[in-house]
């Protein structure tokens, strides 16, 4: 037996089949389809990737469906691989550059691959158009109607809980948004995001959340069930301005607390919602008329009625600090009229 061999193809000495160099030229490194495919929500721009609808960027989905394809020569030792997307009129192109050891010599390729992009509809936005829901927040209010402020800031609320659930869940999705005469209708899913909704709007404020399931069919021989969240706000508002025992409060804030101040005295009004049971609407901030301030004298002051010039005199607010002769704010109730912090 010969110490060595010869390469098949050129003749040259060689201990293992062909040459180096004779294996080099006939040696494929990389093996990737030239175009490949992948789909893209139209509406929402989720992608397609790993046999599921996952929120990612076009380059990442573009990069990772090339890297999936890639089929790497196992004699290759030491591979790195750079994938570059870039925009490709309505589609993306990849440049694909590997470079190996192979029998210790260095070796690289350079290609590009097509990834054409297949514009679809995503399971949720399915459902969306479908008009699938599992849960209804309903936003009410107390005695009245929900203001327009308090029905935009309820739908930026639902806005923000739902980002932030669809982080560890994507099917977590606004379905509708109903504006009836008497508040909101807000259809979502899951019941979870009802649920989460509910509670921030009236942590923010204030008000009974009430729930009522009803069974809606069944699925994979379950019961399903869709749920009512009715919110109820409560009766006051930020400067609603009311009567309660001897008080006059033109309210502040509200929310579990309400917050106001006393117009009488100038003091600081906090209260639970739930002791003010007795409370009588008066009426709201924006009643107000101008006047003039005719006269400030130790406890009394002097002002003319707006509707009828006459002049009034009330008990001087302690938050006062008009002179006379400037222009005051003044609510007019059926039980007497009160000056207005500025
Ligand atoms: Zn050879
Ligand atoms: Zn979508």
């Amino acid at each position: 037996m010969p110490s060595y061999l010869f390469c098949p193809n050129c003749g040259q000495r060689s201990e293992n089949g062909l040459c180096t160099q004779c294996f080099l030229e006939q040696f494929d490194l990389v093996n990737c389809p030239p175009l490949l495919v992948a789909k893209v929500c139209t509406t929402c721009g989720s992608c397609f990737r790993n046999g599921k609808w996952v929120e990612c960027d076009l380059n990442s989905l573009t990069t990772s469906t090339v890297r999936s394809q890639l089929n790497i020569n196992p004699a290759a030792e030491d591979v790195h691989i750079s994938l570059v997307p870039e925009i490709f009129g309505e589609n993306m192109r990849v440049h694909a550059h590997v470079d190996a050891m192979v029998r210790g010599r260095a070796v690289s390729e350079d290609f590009d691959v097509d990834v054409r992009i297949a514009r679809k509809s995503c399971d949720r936005c399915r459902l969306i158009t479908g008009g699938y829901y599992e849960a209804i927040v309903q936003l009410r209010a107390e005695n009245r109607y929900p203001t327009s402020e308090e029905r935009s800031r309820c739908k930026d609320i639902t806005a923000n809980v739902i980002n932030q659930l669809q982080k560890s869940n994507r099917m977590t999705f606004i379905s509708d948004i109903k504006e009836l005469k008497e508040g909101i209708d807000i259809y979502v899913v899951p019941i979870h995001a009802g649920d989460q909704v509910s509670k921030a709007i009236a942590e923010r404020f204030g008000g009974q959340i009430s729930r009522a399931a009803k069974l809606a069919g069944r699925r994979e021989g379950k019961d399903v069930y869709r749920v009512s969240f009715s919110v109820r706000l409560p009766r006051f508002m930020v400067g609603d301005i009311l009567s309660l025992g001897d008080l006059i409060i033109d309210i502040t804030s509200t929310g579990k607390r309400i917050v106001g101040r006393d117009l009488n005295t100038g003091a600081r009004f906090n209260s639970d919602v739930k002791d003010m049971v007795d409370a009588e609407l008066l009426c709201h901030r924006s009643d107000a008329k101008t006047t003039v301030l005719t006269m400030v004298q130790d406890d009394e002051i002097q002002v003319l009625d707006p509707d009828s010039y006459e002049p009034i005199t009330l008990p001087r607010p302690a938050f006062l600090n008009a002179k006379g002769g400037d222009e005051v704010s003044v609510i007019k109730t059926h039980k007497c009229m009160f000056v207005l912090p500025d």
